[in-house]
């Protein structure tokens, strides 16, 4: 018999209603004749209310003492919603997470889960109960309570629609889906029908507030089709699936990060291990980077960019400025005025374009691009704060986001056959946790030059001009990195077949001098290393690990870009076979 899982979030079972309304929708999914298992957040704004009432006790609660009390609140919203059930003639049982025998780490506040059984929930089921779990808890070794991070129960809803082969995991929420950018900024943002994990993954971590980021990562290790929709409607909503809306599209969304703020570390001595002093102090600091860009600078000094969120920049300041000293930097500065807008789509792997048009788009409204870091499906620049709903507006219409695209796709709810594929069925059973870390792919890529400008005006329009020049000699380019050097000076560092390196030279020539910075450097062999999986960036020190691989075996870094899914490096061209070989035994034990 098919399962069902329903999720119900907080403003969803807010007050009796509502929790007798979503009630009213498992029982009519079960006289549909699916099995049905409810996960239940906490009411309206409990998780919060308990929060704000441990805190007037003590400022720093005791992480364990605030699982014990945070789990309560999914505690009374089941037992609820059981008695919804019964009330409609219906039979149901509730179970707490230890109940259930979700086990996690004692990592309390933001445990990982590492199994669940499901005995319990089938005999139930197979009994024709509802079953209506308590979301975002577990129990750890020692059966302490845990709980699995502020939105947490989308997560344990997924989890338990994988381990039960649910036919699909249903979102019930107060939006009727997920958006091609947020509607409160931009109105004509238009619900998708369809988005695949990874776009829904590299939107959801730069900027767009759907769902739990594990839960997602979750659905796309065990190939779980997730619904978006609605609570308070019957309208279908959004598919989270393996497949994108329509596959011709190059973008599918865009997203905005608003309270971002740059460092730059300048003049770092261009030697293996530079980039990982700098991490592994930010990290000791428990700050994690977002975008991070490293240029190749001139005479053998580099410059390492990132930006953290703003509210983490007084730590991440104390870090770097230990780093500096250590690795012998010129120094470093910073910009706390910054916003991160970023397009996303799996379709502009495959298409070229769609940075200059990016580009081009934010030139012809005067937006000053100061950061840039592409990956294969995410390119990201960072602008002015106070530009930057501009900025999210100007690339939603840039890629006309509010048109629907043609190919809509069919229905494909219950029909996502290809479940689990056995391979990765297998390695996640080997692992000890369901949510642990796994590397899908350590790829080299041996064809590509490096053409670097340094010291280019930062002004708007010139990322766009100059890929625009690049572009109209055929050329495509790969990777593109862009950061904000000295004051008023940019450093661009693109990559391009090796085949085009001689055209794109005399073009990066050209431009050199009508922009007035010095003549292009270039290597015209370098490796691309492209690090993918998932759990990259959940899973904190993935890049601290790869830097330091790479340090560890006397490699020099070059370029760098981190996405959700992939963190990409650039090394020279000697270098990369070592690099790959390197990194495949370092990360042995998580490959897939
Ligand atoms: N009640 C928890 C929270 O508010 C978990 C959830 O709603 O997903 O974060
Ligand atoms: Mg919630």
């Amino acid at each position: 018999m098919s399962i069902i899982v329903q999720k119900f979030g907080g403003t969803s079972v807010a007050d009796s209603e509502k929790i007798l309304a979503a009630a009213r929708k498992a029982v009519r999914a079960q006289k549909e004749g699916h099995q049905v298992v409810m996960v239940v957040s906490a009411m309206g704004k409990n998780t919060d209310l308990l929060i704000d009432l441990a805190r007037q006790i003590h400022k720093d609660p005791p992480a364990r003492e605030m699982d014990m009390l945070l789990s309560t609140g999914e505690q009374v919203s089941v037992a609820l919603m059981a008695m919804a059930i019964d009330s409609l003639g219906q039979q149901a049982i509730s179970f707490t997470g230890a109940q259930i025998g979700i086990k996690t780490d004692s990592t309390y506040t933001k445990a990982r889960i590492r199994s669940i059984a499901t005995d319990r929930m089938r005999q139930s089921l197979d009994e024709g109960k509802i079953v209506i779990a308590a979301g975002f808890q577990g129990i750890d070794e020692g059966f302490n309570i845990t709980t699995l991070g502020r939105g947490g129960s989308d997560t344990t809803a997924v989890a338990l629609a994988a381990v039960l082969h649910a036919d699909v995991c249903e979102i019930f929420t107060d939006v009727d889906g997920v958006y091609t950018t947020d509607p409160r900024l931009v109105p004509d943002a238009r619900r998708v029908n369809r988005i695949s994990y990874d776009e829904m993954l590299e939107l959801a971590s730069a900027g767009a507030g759907v769902m739990h980021n594990r839960s997602i990562e979750f659905a796309k290790k065990f190939n779980v089709p997730v619904h978006v929709r609605s609570s308070f409607s019957d309208n279908p909503g959004t598919l989270i699936c393996a497949e994108p809306e329509a596959p011709g599209q190059p973008v599918c969304g865009t997203a905005l990060v608003r309270n971002e703020a740059r460092v730059t570390l300048l003049g770092v001595p261009d030697r293996p291990g530079a980039a990982t002093a700098v991490f592994s102090r930010v990290a000791a600091r428990n700050v994690a980077m977002d975008m991070i860009v490293q240029n190749v600078g001139a005479n053998g000094l580099a410059e390492i960019s990132f930006t953290v969120f703003r509210d983490d920049l007084p730590a991440t300041l104390k870090a770097v400025e230990e780093a500096t000293r250590e690795i012998g930097a010129a120094g470093y500065n910073y910009d706390d005025n910054v916003s991160k807008v970023s397009v996303v789509g799996l379709g502009m792997a495959t298409q070229p374009g769609v940075a200059e048009k990016m580009f081009r788009a934010l030139a012809e409204k005067e937006i000053n691009i100061l950061m840039i870091s592409t990956s294969e499906i995410k390119i990201s620049v960072l602008v002015d704060r106070d530009v930057a709903v501009d900025a999210l507006r100007t690339m939603h219409s840039a890629f006309q986001l509010d048109v629907q695209p043609d190919c809509v796709p069919k229905e494909v709810i219950g029909a996502a056959a290809s479940r689990l594929n056995n391979n990765t069925a297998d390695v996640v059973a080997r692992m000890q946790g369901m949510e642990d870390l796994i590397i899908e792919g350590i790829t080299l890529d041996e064809s590509q030059a490096r053409v670097t400008l340094v010291g280019v005006p930062d002004r708007p329009g010139l990322a766009a001009h100059v890929f625009e020049q690049i572009a109209a000699g055929g050329i495509v380019v790969d990777m593109i990195v862009q950061s904000v050097g000295r004051e008023g000076q940019a450093t661009l560092s693109f990559t391009v077949p090796q085949t085009d390196l001689a055209k794109s030279l005399e073009t990066a020539g050209r431009l050199a001098k009508e922009l007035n910075c010095g003549a292009p450097t270039s290597c015209p062999r370098v490796a691309k290393l492209a690090v993918s999986g998932t759990g990259m960036r959940s899973h904190t020190g993935v890049a601290r690990r790869l830097f330091q691989c790479l340090a560890d075996v006397g490699i020099n870094v070059d370029m760098i870009s981190t996405s959700e899914m992939q963190i990409s490096v650039v090394v020279d061209g000697s270098q990369g076979q070592k690099a790959q070989d390197a990194l495949r035994k370092k990360f042995a034990d998580v490959m897939v």
